[in-house]
């Protein structure tokens, strides 16, 4: 008795151990950066699926998208060979549990129809004031639900990270005086086949490179201070070409290229999100999230 009860405990001891040798907490598999998202359906009172108020399998696209341009996913649009290029290793999940610590789709509807006449376009605060999910935990995203003549001419808008890497005095911070997040015109998030260059749901990925404290290529409108990262060719300006011999990276998230056209964040840029991800209040503790 005593004998083979001690083989069992002896099996099921190499057994564990054997799983821990394969198992995914391996030392040497590089860090996910995991972020849990809420996205804030502002809409006009639209059937479910219609106009502004997005079908969940439109927000579920999106966030395939964010997902294939952070990860560079092979077979993705988000895919790339550039040299440069790199996996930002850094995900979002739609959060499962809200702030109250109730299960969720991480979806929150709006209904706007009331009010549509005062509603505050690109007010973070006031956005805020409908729907805002403790920031210290969750990525906030609002779809504002912009009439159609705006299409192509308001994409969206981000806080940045409070930083003190340099340039991202640029970026409009958020917390703690204001509410932060990211907005988008309901237009432009996620797929659709409107006609538009911004169709493809990038301006939501350009839109958290802010929100993780890139700037533009061009940065401050000069080829000496652009965007602080050695690896970008620098721009003076978004519609000229590259200040240097290297071409113009047209085709890094943080232009203002055509979605069709965007497959790169360079390892620079991709380490300077890092950093604020690992430093910056309202930032590093999204990785300890409740909501994911
Ligand atoms: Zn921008």
């Amino acid at each position: 008795m005593m004998r083979s009860t001690s083989i069992a405990l002896i099996l099921i001891a190499v057994f564990v151990l054997s799983c821990s040798d394969s198992g995914v907490n391996s030392v040497d598999e590089p860090e996910i950066f995991r972020i849990s998202v809420v996205v804030h359906v502002v809409h006009l009172g639209e059937e479910l699926g219609s106009g502004t108020n997005l079908s969940e399998e439109r927000i579920m696209g999106q966030i395939k998208t964010l997902n294939d341009d952070f990860r560079r996913k092979a077979g993705s649009r988000g895919f790339n060979t550039h040299p440069d290029g790199g996996d930002a290793r850094i995900e979002f999940v739609l959060a499962k549990t809200s702030p109250e610590g109730n299960p969720t789709n991480g979806i929150v509807r709006i209904n706007a129809e009331s009010f549509r006449d005062s509603i505050q376009f690109t007010n973070f605060d006031y956005y805020a004031s409908l729907s805002y999910w403790n920031p210290e935990h969750y990525l906030n995203i609002w779809t504002e639900p912009y009439p159609e003549l705006s299409r192509g001419l308001v994409l969206g808008v981000a806080t940045g990270p409070q930083s003190d890497l340099p340039g991202t005095d640029l970026l409009g911070v958020g917390e703690p005086n204001h509410a932060e997040g990211v907005l988008i015109n309901s237009i432009h998030f996620g797929s659709s086949d409107i006609e538009s260059d911004f169709n493809l749901g990038r301006t939501l990925t350009h839109e958290i490179g802010h929100y993780l404290g890139l700037l533009h290529l061009w940065g401050e409108y000069d080829c000496t201070n652009n965007d602080y990262v050695d690896d970008t060719p620098a721009m003076g300006h978004p519609y000229q070409g590259s200040c240097e011999e290297r071409p113009a990276m047209s085709a890094n998230y943080m232009t203002w290229s055509p979605d069709s056209s965007m497959n790169i964040f360079t390892k620079g840029q991709i380490e300077r999100m890092h950093f604020v991800l690992e430093n910056s209040p309202y930032r590093s503790t999204l990785l300890n999230s409740p909501g994911l």
